[in-house]
């Protein structure tokens, strides 16, 4: 009898993931218990592959070998919850597609960077001329790359969501960017369980594989304590002081070094600014110098990225004021990377779904480098009550257009205003690319 796969999510890791289990001959139910987009659903009626929508058909789920979960389904979700009382195996469109390749997996997590660095990395892969796919958070499914494209390597980003249902999975490269808090709510609040899902991803290293990581972070420091890989380790820091395979030297050169390629570069050729995409870079470099790329391709890649969306996007300058779209900022870590990137004379649009933040962490670099703080959500009582009095002026408006005007009226020839909100986009927004693109149309409308 074929085996049984039910797919729980119809999103594109859910749909990719029942194409391929289809190709495999295996019998294939797609559930979902929201709306299926609807190119997705054309996706699965031109496949021939079983689906519903708007709820769960518990009988058949419940019959299943395997259930293939996408990462915004929570493991307390009622349908999951009967499933684990089943005993049926629950695992990741990523674990899956795994299983059927045999190309070379560089992954890709932290808390902060791994879009940027995962669209680095195969930005360098791909002009050297290597048969890449990229896939993940970012990017198409991997189950569907692998079904339908066979590339011999990938870059997938993988969020701690993902890495809870991956167990055989094996990366080649590993990529630990950094750790700060971030969805503590899906955690039970308890750091450590965040903490053990992200380090799932050195799983299954050998010593032929490779473990790239910051070495001044100290929750990946805590954890190196605890766990043991195989792996060989190539700790990247922004000082040579310690044992580090990528810095920067006495000469501001950029230096990666590994068993297979070493190069240097001048710091300032480097596309992305700022002390975070210094690690970005740092990553995605030696990733690139472990596969071999060649040392001119690696240099020039670093040079022409064009960087990405929503990360620290220029967007224009009006009289004289910088506006940079920075709306993926989404926790205070975030941001703060973002500050400390920015020359004096900032205004800072702050706002939106608090997910518990600490300001905290932002407070010296408010202090130093922020002359207006521009508060935009539903909820700006939180901040309104953390920055009054430790800024020259705070603004409590309730619409993006509100506060992009608010700040051109503030903001002096030679200021940036930054977009860096800390918190999430789901009080005004449909998603945080929603709140920057309409970011970018009030800078625009000002012009
Ligand atoms: P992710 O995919 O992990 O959410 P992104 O690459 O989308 O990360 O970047 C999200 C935000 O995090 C950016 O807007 C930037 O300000 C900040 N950021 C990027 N790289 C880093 C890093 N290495 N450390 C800390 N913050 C970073």
């Amino acid at each position: 009898m074929n085996k049984k796969i039910v797919v729980l999510g119809g999103g594109e890791s859910g749909v990719g993931a029942a194409i391929l289990a289809k190709d495999k001959g295996m019998d294939v139910f797609l559930s979902d218990y929201g709306k299926i987009a609807p190119h997705y659903k054309q996706q699965l009626i031109d496949e021939g592959i079983a689906w519903e929508e708007g709820g769960h058909d518990e009988s058949r789920i419940l019959a299943a070998d395997e259930v293939i979960k996408s990462p915004g389904i929570a493991p307390t979700a009622p349908i999951m919850v009967k499933i684990a009382e089943r005993g049926i195996p629950v695992i990741s469109e990523i674990e899956f597609a795994g299983r059927y390749t045999d190309a070379k997996m560089v992954c890709i997590t932290g808390s902060n960077g791994k879009t940027t660095t995962t669209l680095l990395t195969y930005h360098i892969l791909k002009n050297a001329g290597i048969n890449v796919g990229l896939a993940g958070n970012v990017g198409s499914s991997l189950a569907l790359q692998v079904a339908r494209e066979h590339h011999d390597v990938y870059v997938i980003e993988l969020s701690s969501f993902q890495l809870e249902n991956m167990y055989e999975f094996k990366a080649n490269i590993a990529v630990m960017l950094n750790i700060t808090p971030d969805h503590l709510d899906r955690y039970d609040y308890k750091m450590q369980n965040y903490v053990n899902a992200k380090f799932r991803i050195i799983r299954n290293l050998t010593p032929e594989d490779a473990f790239i990581f910051w070495q001044d972070d100290p929750v990946i420091q805590a954890q190196l304590r605890q766990v043991t890989t195989e792996a060989r380790m190539y700790p990247f820091s922004e000082h040579l002081e310690k044992d580090v395979d990528a810095y920067i030297d006495a000469d501001d050169e950029l230096v990666l070094n590994t068993s297979h390629t070493s190069l240097k570069m001048p710091r300032n050729h480097l596309a992305l600014h700022g002390l975070h995409n210094l690690y970005n870079s740092m990553a995605a470099g030696l990733s690139a110098c472990l596969l071999d790329i060649r040392k001119e391709d690696i240099r020039r890649a670093l040079e022409d990225f064009e960087g990405v969306e929503h990360r620290l996007e220029y967007v224009a300058t009006v009289n004289g004021v910088r506006y940079i779209n920075d709306s993926k900022a989404t926790n205070v870590n975030s941001c703060w990377y973002a500050l400390e990137s920015m020359p004096k004379g900032v205004v800072l649009i702050l706002g939106g779904k608090d997910k518990g933040n600490d300001y905290t962490e932002i407070e010296s670099l408010v202090k130093e480098k922020v002359k207006a703080i521009v508060c935009m959500g539903k909820d700006n009582a939180k901040l309104l009550d953390f920055f009054t009095g430790k800024v020259d002026a705070i603004y409590d408006t309730h619409s993006l257009q509100d506060a992009v005007d608010t700040c051109a009226a503030i903001a002096a020839s030679g200021d940036t205003v930054l977009l860096s909100p800390c918190c999430a986009s789901f009080d005004l927004f449909s998603s945080y690319e929603d709140r920057g693109r309409q970011f970018k149309d009030a800078v625009k409308r000002l012009k």
